[in-house]
Parts: structure tokens; C-alpha cells; sequence
């Protein structure tokens, strides 16, 4: 695994390299052409001179002549040829005559241009420049006067400009590498030193901590904010995960307190058969309201895994509700509660869900009508139809909730009278388990209430 730092230390000079071959070479090949644009003008225009200076009558390269031109300062040679082309003369640093080529003898060319060529002699290149000097336009040729460079002089040249580019290149590729190399250590030192804050963090209390957010880097602060986020949901859930936990356990031991002691009772000398009976008959409502408990919290725990809906249909809410209704008419009769359906549209309201969760929506809802509503009183369940929403109501004129209960009501465990929830068999999931599973259909709930006058829970679910 390469870290970071390498790979952006890799890219960084990989690039610059690429860069600078690519201006290298183009370089290299501009300077080459105008180093060679350059000796070509250079010995033509000696070329021309020497053709002005020597003499038609003595041809021959005088030591004025060499001194003049800097022959020696400039380190190149000079031929004349007569007119018929054969050699007249050399600089004195020229070993040996060099014959005038065919090109360069080649008359039909116009005064004042020199014929610019390279001569291959003894393994040897030299660059020329040869000027044919006539006395006036038209006339014939009365000299040829030629300035020569060996082509290694003009190499080596080349080379050390090669050299100077190469080494240059290297220069600045090593110098780029190095502030890379600090650069890229100045730029993830924040992210080592936010690593290392969320290694604290790991060890150290969660609730306590929060990673730095640095000022001067919008990244990193990015990162370290939502880092923070996501520490303070993972608060949140831990809290509320603890609280589930003690608030669950007391639940359970509350029914289980209840049933040791009337055991203890029991048994602390013989009774009849019809005390013993009583006893059980107790022991079993607890029993029911422990299987109810664990019930519930096993239908939380799928919700929270995401396990809410496990298949959906197309579901009739009209004669869900209706069913639902009828099922309770018992109950609502055995506490003196007219229990009502309206339902007044027409066609089939239908949810795309799952009928148990659904219906268990509606038993939840129904059940706590009927519980917190006095004898006498009525219970309505009212479906209608408000695009985009199925809206379903289950009215009271029970004795309502006050204010200060009404934001809490939807939160686990939470009863608004323990001992008279207690009393009924409940246990303060009822609610939040229709959150809960309205909300996984995409729907919601929510509750009004005025105490004396009764409680309307409003369900909200979206029709398929
Ligand atoms: P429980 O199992 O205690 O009924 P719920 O979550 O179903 O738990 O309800 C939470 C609390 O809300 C209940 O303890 C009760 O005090 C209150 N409550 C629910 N429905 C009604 C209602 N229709 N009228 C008055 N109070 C209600």
C-alpha cells in the first residue's frame, strides 16, 4: 500500500519531468536549427568579404586577409579557387586544400549569393560557404572564395547546449521534487493530526470529544465536521440505546417483582385449591402482559434493523379499518364505548404495505381509545381520501393529554400515568411503534388533544 504522500510526490514529478522533456526537446530543436541558421550566415557573409578582398590578380589568402576576417579568433578556414575552379590558395590553418565541389562551381549562380553546403573529406565534415565573385552582373566568374567550419566545432557546440539543457532539467526536477516533498508534508500534516484526534477519540468517552475543525482548510474542516456529525448520532443512538436498555430491563423486572412476590405468598403456608387458582390466575395476566412486553420490543428491534415491512401488497385500508373496527366491537361493548366506522368514499383506498404492520397500526391506536376513554363515551374511526393521502382518525372524547405530553408521547417507554398504563397492560411502546411503522410506509402520525374534551390521532399514509 503506498501512502498518499508518495503518490501525490510520484504524480507531481512524473508530471514535471513529462513537462520539462517536452520543453526540453522543443527547445533543444529551435536552438539547434537557429545554431545552424547561424553558421551558415556567419560563413557566408566571410565567404562574401573575402571574395571583396582578395585580390584577382594575386590569389592567394594574404595574412592581413586571415587577421582581418579573425580567422584564427573564430576558429574556421579560408580557400579561394580561380575562375576555372582550381585551387589558389588556403588560411594558414587549414592543413590541406579541400577541391571546390561540382555544386559550388556551378556558374548560372547569381552574384552576391554564396552556395551553401557540407563537404565530406578524409572522414572529416566541414560546413561551406562558397561565393563566386564576377565584377559585375552578367559578367563570368573571376574567383571563388570560400569560408569553411569543421561540422565537430559546430557538434560540440550542440552538445554543450545539450549538456546545459540536460543539466538544468535535472536542477529543476530535483528542486521540484524537494518542495513537493515538504509541500505535501505541510498539507497532510492537518490530515495526521486529524487522524490522530479520531485515534484519541476512540479511546477517550465519546460524549466528551469533538475533533478539531481547522480554520484555514475547507476540506479537512468539511471532513472533521461531518466526522463530528456522524460522533453525535453515534451519541444520540448510544444514549437513546442505553436508555431503551434500562427502561426495558425495568419493564421486565417490574411484572417479574409482581410475580415472585405473589408466589412467596403463596407458598408461605398450604392453602385451598381456590386460593391456589386465584393466585395463578394473577400470575397469568402478568405472564400476558411480560409476552406482550417482549412482543413489542421484538417488533422494535425488526423495525430497527429495517425490518418494518417484510412483504408488501396492495392494501385496502377502507376494510382494513372496517375489520379492525368489528374485531374491537367486543371490547368497545364491554367498556360501554360506541365505537364508530365512517368511511364515507367511494372505490377502494388502497397503500402499497404490509397488512399485519398495517393493521397493527390500527389495533394500537384503536385499543388506547378505548382504554384512555371513560364509559359512555364514543371512539371514531374516520378514513378519507386527500391526495396524495389516505388520512385516517381515531377520535375520542376520552379525558385527552396535556400539552406538556404531547411531544414525548411518540417515544419509547413513555406513559403519560404509569399506574393507570400499568392498570391496562401497557407499557409505553404502543405509540412508538406506530411511529415507527407508519413512517417505514412513508407516512407519518401525529397527535391533537385537549384535556376534558378528548385526543385525535391523525394517520397519514400515501395511496398507491
Ligand atoms: P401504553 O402501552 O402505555 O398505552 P402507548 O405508547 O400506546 O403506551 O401510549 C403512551 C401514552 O399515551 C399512554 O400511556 C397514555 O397515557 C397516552 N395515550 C395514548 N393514547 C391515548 C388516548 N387516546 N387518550 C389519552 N391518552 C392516551
Amino acid at each position: 500500500m503506498t501512502s498518499l504522500r508518495s503518490r501525490l510526490l510520484i504524480s507531481f514529478t512524473a508530471l514535471l519531468a513529462a513537462a520539462l522533456l517536452m520543453f526540453g526537446v522543443i527547445g533543444w530543436l529551435v536552438a539547434r536549427e537557429a545554431m545552424a541558421n547561424d553558421v551558415d550566415d556567419f560563413l557566408r557573409a566571410k565567404a562574401t568579404l573575402l571574395g571583396r578582398l582578395v585580390s584577382v590578380n594575386r590569389l592567394r589568402i594574404e595574412p592581413w586577409i586571415e587577421q582581418e576576417l579573425q580567422v584564427q579568433e573564430r576558429h574556421f578556414m579560408l580557400q579561394v579557387f580561380g575562375a576555372d575552379g582550381g585551387f589558389a590558395g588556403k588560411s594558414s590553418n587549414l592543413a590541406a586544400a579541400i577541391p571546390l565541389s561540382d555544386e559550388a562551381r556551378r556558374s548560372e549562380h547569381p552574384a552576391g549569393n554564396a552556395v551553401i553546403e557540407t563537404l565530406h573529406v578524409d572522414g572529416r565534415a566541414y560546413r561551406a560557404a562558397t561565393h563566386p565573385r564576377r565584377e559585375l552582373w552578367g559578367d563570368p566568374v573571376t574567383l571563388y572564395a570560400q569560408a569553411l567550419m569543421p561540422l565537430d566545432a559546430v557538434h560540440a557546440r550542440e552538445r554543450r547546449l545539450l549538456v546545459w539543457l540536460v543539466g538544468c532539467g535535472m536542477g529543476v526536477l530535483a528542486a521540484g521534487g524537494v518542495a513537493a516533498w515538504h509541500l505535501s508534508r505541510q498539507w497532510l500534516r492537518s490530515v495526521s493530526n486529524l487522524e490522530e484526534a479520531a485515534r484519541g477519540l476512540s479511546r477517550a468517552e465519546l460524549g466528551l470529544h469533538r475533533l478539531f475543525v481547522p480554520a484555514d482548510d475547507a476540506e479537512l474542516a468539511a471532513l472533521a465536521a461531518s466526522f463530528n456529525q456522524l460522533l453525535d448520532r453515534l451519541e444520540g443512538a448510544h444514549a437513546t440505546q442505553q436508555r431503551f436498555t434500562s427502561d426495558a430491563s425495568h419493564e421486565l423486572r417490574t411484572p417479574l417483582t409482581v410475580l415472585r412476590g405473589e408466589i412467596e405468598v403463596a407458598l408461605r403456608k398450604p392453602r385451598s385449591a381456590e386460593e391456589y387458582r386465584e393466585v395463578l390466575v394473577s400470575n397469568k395476566e402478568e405472564i400476558e402482559r411480560l409476552s406482550r412486553l417482549t412482543e413489542n420490543m421484538l417488533a422494535l428491534a425488526h423495525v430497527d434493523v429495517g425490518e418494518a415491512i417484510t412483504q408488501r401488497e396492495l392494501v385496502n385500508v377502507s376494510e382494513l379499518c372496517a375489520g379492525v373496527v368489528a374485531r374491537l366491537q367486543p371490547l368497545a361493548a364491554e367498556r360501554r364505548i360506541a365505537l364508530q366506522h365512517e368511511d364515507g368514499n367511494e372505490g377502494p383506498l388502497s397503500v402499497n404495505g404490509d397488512r399485519l404492520a398495517l393493521e397493527r397500526v390500527m389495533l394500537n391506536l384503536i385499543e388506547n381509545a378505548l382504554r384512555y376513554t371513560p364509559g359512555g363515551e364514543s371512539v371514531t374511526v374516520r378514513v378519507s381520501k386527500l391526495p396524495p393521502w389516505i388520512e385516517i382518525e381515531v377520535i375520542d372524547t376520552g379525558g385527552g393529554i396535556a400539552a406538556e405530553h404531547l411531544p414525548h408521547l411518540f417515544e419509547r417507554f413513555y406513559r403519560v400515568d404509569k399506574a393507570r398504563s400499568r392498570a391496562h397492560g401497557g407499557s409505553g411502546l404502543g405509540l412508538s411503534i406506530v411511529k415507527a411503522l407508519v413512517e417505514a410506509h412513508g407516512g407519518g402520525v401525529r397527535v391533537r388533544s385537549e384535556v376534558g374534551k378528548g385526543s385525535v390521532f391523525t394517520v397519514r399514509l400515501p395511496i398507491a
